[in-house]
């Protein structure tokens, strides 16, 4: 008989307890206590939801205060010793001290860095190590939940980061070292780890070894050997399991790995099944990872049962079926949303339908009765051919797009002599990333319309009067080119969810971003079309305040899909060029409005990379050309601008100029120009505006050191296509350091003018 199991639950609590009750905590406002309480009673829920649908073997160790990287460092010992603060037991502040630089026992002290796990939009706590590292059995937290959902009577299966992976996702603090030759010491505590599950009755032990999914070097390959053997015979069984990608190019080494069963991801490696299937032993259990753990539609239960029901046959009690990877990237529970129509859903599926995908299938498969499989699937099917989400006219249009969509009328040396004249910039132009402050009041006010306390007439007129302070604000400050600061927009990418056909928006469909950090990704259920201006209002309002230049503001096509959940039936290249395409109308419609600069962001343009590196090439060239379209429809006089953050750009920069935005701005302070250095090697040929400063912190950069970041990107880049500007959007700022620090920048920009013309 098949077994059910899962990977891993979203930890953040149906409606986001755990964000608050974090939140709370950090802000003195409930004990600690009453915090571990909290968390008790979220993983009770969890196990218990996924019970009731028929998961089998829980996981376990899957909650994670912040982030399960974190956790696994907390449990191998490897925590950085400026966040121990003198006392050896790590507890949950040093947890946080490590997470956010604070907690509210101990003092503030550097964070560790903070980056995308794989190619989700979930952040993990980079951990750092040093190269005489000693790992040792630290943190009990998960012996303790082992003992806690054992308890409640649950059969579980404990959770591990395999060590290779947490060895290839760590850093080396200092000097660079060869990370592998840390590997013994780690596994001797891996090896505690398993005696000790060995010890609670543990049957099986997951160890996630993701890394499979990437195309890794030998020394990697061979560490995964020397590790899975080292594992094994420790008193528990192991299932090894990779997820996110197909593990086709290490076939021959899952097949010898001395582990008892193999997870892994159907949805992105389909083809796998057949090989492994052949390679495994037969008593080797084979967990095929069925379910999409990373989307949220409602599952083909008919066309997965075709694929793995031979499969599932002969290997009788030693299959196991499962969602592609832990379901920490989808939304809790579909039941919650109250404002989907029922077609729509119909055609989703949140981690709690996913157990209930897993027990329809199961059933099909030990009674060879798929009746209510198809029923099942039927809305799913039925979508396929439905005129909403079909649309002709977009797809003709899309289908039309040639080389030449994606290119200006000229080349930018012509188009920048034809902005100079038309913009009549000054030297070194200032300028910010978008957004001004959200205020308490801004949010409030948003709030009581969306909950329909609040007129939509009073709502526009209360936004418009934000608008009209901030770039009130910034004429005072002096800078060259404002923005209308983005007050009507909650989020970057869920604004235009909200108005785009073809994209829904949920009420609780939140995902953890990283500790008490949640999104609410749109839904892309359809063809994209827009029916009518997204901007255009806000912008031409804007820029009936002021005789300087407003620039217009929208979120580029890349990050709208990339941090979106996606349609599954036809390429992302497609529905991003049906994205480009509305957002062309869109940046038309803000030039033929009188709109003269115009910035696109993306944000999430590195992120889309593939996590094979040989993938790269040719998803670079059609995130470049999406991008193009949608920034090729206006005359050479208007100003292209795009933004980056966090971005790295070494092994993309040509990628980057290939964008041929007029401008772009990145971020590069935090790490002192040192971004830069890409640009060394490669002679970036448009304007660049490098950030001057951190808006991720409330400091106020003095005017000192923003002249000598200007100075350095000045070593690099010519004055002459240098920008000046913050490294992001000021929205998660107040207005007070907001204005002392744009007025240093000013400041710091009019000084070195002052001494560049006495230069001449
Ligand atoms: N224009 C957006 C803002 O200023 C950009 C945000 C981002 O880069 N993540 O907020
Ligand atoms: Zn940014």
């Amino acid at each position: 008989m098949v077994t059910i199991h899962n990977l891993g639950f979203p930890r953040i609590g149906k409606k986001r307890e755990l964000k608050f009750a974090l939140e709370n905590y950090w802000a003195g406002k409930i004990s600690r206590t009453e915090l571990v309480e909290k968390g008790r009673a979220i993983r009770a829920e969890n196990w218990a939801l996924q019970a009731e649908q028929g998961v089998e073997l829980l996981p376990v160790g899957d909650f994670a205060w912040y982030d399960h990287v974190l956790t696994t460092s907390m449990l191998v010992g490897a925590i950085p010793e400026r966040h121990h603060q003198g006392c050896d037991d790590a507890n949950l502040d040093t947890l946080f001290r490590v997470a956010r630089g604070r907690a509210p026992t101990g003092c503030t002290c550097a964070a560790s860095e903070m980056t995308k796990w794989f190619n989700t939009n979930y952040h993990y706590i980079v951990p750092e190590l040093s190269i005489n590292q000693a790992f040792k059995l630290g943190w009990q937290e998960l012996f303790e939940q082992v003992n806690e959902a054992q308890q409640l009577g649950y059969k579980v299966k404990p959770v591990l980061i395999g060590p290779v992976t947490y060895l290839y996702l760590a850093k080396c603090a200092g000097e660079e070292f060869n990370k592998l030759t840390l590997l013994d010491s780690l596994l001797n505590v891996y090896q505690q780890i398993l005696a000790k599950l060995a010890e609670q009755n543990i049957e099986w032990v997951q160890i996630d070894e993701p890394i499979l999914a990437l195309e890794i070097d030998d020394s990697y390959r061979a560490a995964l050997n020397t590790s899975l053997s080292k594992l094994s015979g420790q008193g528990v069984k192991i299932l090894l399991a990779s997820y996110f990608g197909s593990v086709a190019n290490y076939y021959q080494d899952i097949a010898s790995y001395p582990v008892e069963g193999i997870h892994f991801d159907c949805v992105t490696g389909e083809s796998d099944i057949e090989k492994l299937d052949v390679l495994l032993r037969d008593e080797q259990i084979l967990s095929l990872g069925v379910i999409n753990g990373r989307n949220i539609w409602r599952a083909d239960l008919e066309a997965i049962y075709q694929q793995v029901s031979t499969v599932a046959k002969k290997r009788g009690d030693c299959l196991w079926i499962a969602p592609s990877c832990s379901l920490l990237h989808t939304p809790v529970d579909l039941e919650q949303e109250e404002k989907l129509d029922s077609e729509m859903r119909s055609w989703l599926a949140f981690a709690r339908q996913k157990g209930t995908e897993l027990s329809l299938l199961k059933k099909a498969l030990s009674t060879d009765d798929s009746t209510a499989i198809a029923d099942y699937s039927a809305p799913i099917n039925a979508r396929k051919n439905s005129p909403r989400v079909n649309r002709l006219d977009v797809q003709a249009r899309v289908a039309t797009l040639a080389e030449t969509d994606g290119q200006r009328n000229n080349p930018f040396p012509i188009r920048n002599l034809k902005q100079a004249s038309v913009l009549q910039l000054p030297l070194l132009p200032t300028t910010t990333i978008g957004s001004f402050p959200q205020t308490q009041s801004i949010r409030a006010a948003r709030r009581a319309f969306k909950a329909g306390e609040l007129e939509e007439a009073t709502y526009h007129a209360k936004m418009k009067a934000e608008i009209r302070d901030a770039v009130l604000a910034q004429e005072a400050l002096g800078l060259d080119v404002l923005v209308h600061g983005e007050a009507e927009r909650n989020d970057m990418v869920e604004y235009f969810g909200e108005l785009l056909d073809g994209f829904a928006c949920t009420q609780l469909g939140w995902v953890q971003s990283y500790g008490s950090r949640c999104v609410k990704p749109p839904i892309i259920w359809g063809d994209v079309t827009r029916s009518r201006p997204m901007t255009i209002e806000w912008t031409v309002f804007a820029q009936s305040l002021t005789k300087k230049k407003i620039k217009g503001m929208l979120t580029g096509p890349i990050t709208l899909l990339f941090w979106s959940f996606i349609r599954e039936d036809v390429d992302k290249h497609v529905i991003a060029n049906q994205i480009a395409l509305t957002l062309r109308d869109e940046v038309v419609d803000l030039q033929n409005a009188g709109i003269e600069i115009i910035q696109i962001d993306e944000p999430a343009f590195r992120e889309g990379m593939p996590l094979k590196a040989s993938q790269w090439s040719s998803y670079l060239d059609w995130a470049a050309y999406t991008f193009r379209v949608s920034a090729s429809g206006v005359k050479d006089e208007t100003q292209i601008h795009t933004h980056m953050c966090y971005s790295e750009f070494n092994g993309i920069i040509e990628a980057i100029a290939d964008l041929d935005a007029d401008v772009i701005t990145i971020e590069t302070s935090r790490s002192n120009m040192a971004l830069l250095g890409a640009f060394e090697s490669f002679d970036y040929p448009n304007q660049i505006g490098p950030g001057v400063y951190d808006i991720h912190t409330p400091n106020v950069p003095d005017i000192g050191w923003i002249k000598g970041l200007i100075h350095k990107a000045a070593e690099k880049i010519p004055v002459t296509r240098l920008w000046v500007n913050p490294d992001c959007g000021l929205k998660t700022r107040g207005w007070e350091e907001t204005r002392a620090a744009l007025d240093n920048m000013v400041t710091a920009t009019k000084e070195l003018r002052a001494e560049l013309s006495r230069s001449d």
